[in-house]
């Protein structure tokens, strides 16, 4: 996501070299909902007709269910840009059709299976990558840039290789994700159905496929150790609730599992080089913002590279403007998404949460107009937090 549309977002003025070690198409565990300011950046990119026309699916809102059954239910408000809806694509299709929109860019040279394994520095600048092709991994290569973009996701090879300070959330939640077909009462809404081991999202992929994944404390991950899938399936016919819904419902592999899951990177950043999207730290898929803030961080990034090509310096100072603007455009998700994480703690808190957006439909909008851009956290007050809390 951060790779490619940063390849796309600069191809026009610049010869760009796109290395994945995956060759796609290829899954990854993933919600696989983009929201409205995600998507926004993607309509600026020029992707998102194609996105919907390949299968993407518009989602209206979210749709929250507690453990007692209490539903909450709200669109998305429209935010500062034009797009007032999420869209849904399995993780398979979308980074393929980004991918292959980067190949069709003059300026874009994709190598996939090729994994980078470490920086090529001059002093204390980055000047470039090494690696190998993964068929071949006794040919090392080596390319050289005046700008290196590290966006390669939670692990990166820059967070070790240019000891980069990496931090987990003392929290530790994991992911499983997997497909099924034929889920029930599927409607145009992402849906979070909270469990007392974590939650479970829903979304329409289209093709009466549904993503279904699991944000589950590390306690839980015990339970499916030998058999991910099969365990996979077990837990969501155990859930009150969801259980009727996939009463005919098959799985359509693979299931996957990450974690764990939330980690700051500080900086994100050195000479001659840029991380953007998880690279630069990841905190919790909870408010569905991962890709959001990968396009977001791409977008924080654009002018400044272009900035720095003009006067050819790669120092740092582009690097600390970047990590300015980045957090300009991402501590409102941040602190939100720090919010719904105390809230989600105690499932007990985050029932009574549910409840109360039941039913204080204001409230809700300026939920998930935080989200979406079109409200500022500093919106939300005391009170609204507190009454979040008690419910
Ligand atoms: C369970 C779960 C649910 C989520 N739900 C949502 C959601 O609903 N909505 C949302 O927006 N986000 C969600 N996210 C977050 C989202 O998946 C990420 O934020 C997003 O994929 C980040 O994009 P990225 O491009 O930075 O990284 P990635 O998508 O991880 O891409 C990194 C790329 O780098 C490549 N790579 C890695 N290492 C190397 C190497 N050494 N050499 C070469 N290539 C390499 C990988 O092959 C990969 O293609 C979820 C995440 C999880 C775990």
């Amino acid at each position: 996501m951060a790779g490619a549309s940063s390849a796309i977002a600069l191809a026009p003025d610049y010869r760009i070299l796109l290395l994945d070690r995956a060759v796609f198409p290829r899954d990854k565990p993933c919600g696989e909902g983009v929201m409205p300011q995600g998507v926004q950046v993607l309509a600026e990119l020029g992707l998102l007709s194609e996105i919907l026309a390949g299968g993407g699916t518009a989602i209206r809102g979210m749709r929250y269910r507690n453990r007692r059954g209490v539903v909450a239910e709200a669109d998305f408000p429209l935010g500062p840009g034009e797009v007032a809806f999420g869209v849904v694509m399995r993780r398979y299709h979308l980074d393929q059709l980004l991918v292959r929109r980067a190949k069709s860019l003059p300026n874009v040279t994709v190598r996939e299976g090729f994994r980078v394994t470490d920086v090529v520095r001059e002093g204390d600048a980055v000047t470039g990558v090494a690696g190998y092709p993964v068929e071949v991994p006794s040919q090392r290569l080596v390319f050289r840039a005046p700008l290196t973009i590290g966006a390669d996701g939670r692990h990166s090879v820059f967070h070790g290789a240019c000891r980069l300070t990496k931090t987990f959330l003392p929290r530790r939640r994991y992911g499983v994700a997997g497909h099924l077909r034929g889920v029930a009462g599927i409607g145009s809404y992402v849906e979070v159905i909270l469990h007392q081991d974590g939650e479970i999202y829903v979304a329409p992929c289209g093709e009466d496929l549904s993503l279904v994944a699991l944000l589950l404390e590390e306690r839980a991950m015990k339970y499916f150790k030998g058999d991910l899938a099969g365990r996979y399936l077990e837990f969501l016919k155990s859930t009150a609730g969801f259980r009727e819904r996939i009463a005919r419902s098959e799985i359509v592999p693979p299931v996957l599992a990450v974690g764990p899951l939330g980690f700051t990177v500080d900086p994100c950043y050195r000479p001659g080089l840029l991380l953007v999207g998880d690279s630069a730290g990841f905190l919790d898929p909870i408010t569905g913002e991962g890709m959001t803030l990968a396009l977001k961080s791409v977008k924080a990034a654009v002018p400044l590279i272009r900035e720095a090509f003009a006067a050819g310096d790669f120092g740092a100072e582009i690097g600390r403007r970047y990590a300015k603007r980045r957090l300009e455009l991402v501590e409102d998700l941040f602190r939100f998404t720090r919010l719904l994480l105390a809230v989600s703690r105690h499932k007990s808190i985050a029932d009574r949460a549910i409840r109360r957006i039941s039913h204080d439909g204001q409230l809700f909008q300026k939920l998930l107009g935080i989200a979406t851009g079109a409200r500022r956290y500093r919106d939300l007050s005391v009170a609204e937090k507190v009454s979040l809390l008690l419910g």
